[in-house]
């Protein structure tokens, strides 16, 4: 650090390089070796007569700020990791009603079997104890590919922020959204733009986000909304060049005004299980990856409320080569 400081000061003193306004940072070291964050302020001395007779610096020590900031982030990864737990413990409890009914087939195959097996089975029913091997096994593997879509989901950790086509999110998280949506007898949608846009994020917490946010949609579907209009869209757009957005688009009763102001407020729910973080991280997610998570009622023709809209905003990858976007686009290979 010293020679840095040494060249700036020498770069002031022969007056060739203005000090940028906003100031700069470095790192200043207490006596005993300990190093610290400061900002340095620098701006010219001049008298009363209009004449540059020196320079002042002022130094601000960013210890405390960057302890509070350090803190702040640990803290969101805790909420974070909360959410995540709350989040897989409602998983499995779905997991537990998902698989019970291939394991309830295999366990009437494996009786049936038995049965035909207590005496030599004729050529017939050599045949249907073939058929209840065949589906002891389909089952099985319908159960294990239920099993693999939540230890997907819940194993993949890192937080590397990558490029990847925006479907992709999507078809990570709609095992466990169908599982979901198959209990409550919705059907979900999916529309997506030609060609997919790519997206940058860490994927891990954005399908969490996706997640949460299907998650709502669908539960507000559950009491209020006919079986034949429960049905839940997804929708991904490309705006503007820079910018994807994703809706999460359901059927039920929106979001009355007194709820609306406190929606993304940590810890407010209104329903009597809910933790009530789910908005609240999502909306922290999104933001940390520089979008915008907000939503909207949607109304028919009449202005009555049919349900709501929750959108956020990722970065699509930026376009290099061509100038012209459109061609760009088409240029784009947008397979992954
Ligand atoms: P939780 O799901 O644990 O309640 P959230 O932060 O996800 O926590 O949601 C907070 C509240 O926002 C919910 O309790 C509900 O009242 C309201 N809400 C969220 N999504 C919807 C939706 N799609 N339609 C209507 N209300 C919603």
């Amino acid at each position: 650090m010293v020679p840095e400081n040494l060249g700036r000061q020498a770069e002031r003193l022969a007056g060739t390089v203005q000090p940028p306004r906003e100031g700069f940072e470095t790192l200043f070291m207490h006596r005993d070796g300990t190093r610290f964050p400061v900002m340095i302020y620098e701006a010219p001395l001049v008298d009363g007569a209009g004449r540059q007779t020196g320079w002042m610096s002022a130094m601000l020590d960013l210890s405390a700020q960057r302890r509070v900031e350090e803190m702040s982030r640990q803290q969101q990864e805790r909420l974070q990791a909360t959410a995540r737990l709350a989040t897989v413990g409602e998983m499995a409890s779905l997991l537990s009603h998902e698989l019970n009914q291939p394991l309830a087939a295999i366990a009437s195959y494996a009786a049936g079997s038995l049965n035909l097996m207590a005496e030599p089975p004729t050529p017939e029913q050599q045949g249907l104890l073939r058929q209840a091997a065949q589906r002891i096994a389909e089952q099985a593997e319908r159960a294990g590919r239920v099993i693999k879509s939540v230890h997907d989901f819940v194993r993949r950790r890192e937080q590397a922020h990558e490029t990847l086509r925006a479907d992709l999110l999507i078809d990570a998280v709609m095992p466990l959204v169908r599982l979901q949506a198959r209990k409550s007898g919705a059907r979900i949608e999916v529309d997506l733009p030609r060609p997919v846009p790519r997206v940058v994020c860490d994927r891990t917490m954005v399908e969490q986000v996706l997640l949460n946010l299907t998650r709502n949609g669908i539960q507000a579907m559950e009491t209020g909304t006919p079986l034949a209009q429960r049905e839940l869209l997804i929708r991904v757009r490309h705006v503007q060049s820079r910018w994807v957005s994703f809706s999460v688009i359901d059927h039920g009763p929106g979001v009355p005004a007194d709820v609306a102001a406190r929606l993304f407020t940590p810890f407010f729910t209104t329903r009597e299980e809910g933790m009530g973080l789910g908005l609240s991280l999502c909306r922290t997610v999104i933001e940390q990856h520089g979008g915008g998570l907000d939503f909207e009622n949607v109304h028919d023709a009449d202005g009555r409320i049919i349900g709501a809209e929750f959108r956020f905003t990722l970065a699509a990858e930026p376009q290099h080569g061509p100038a012209h976007p459109s061609r760009a686009r088409q240029t784009d290979p947008s397979a992954r």
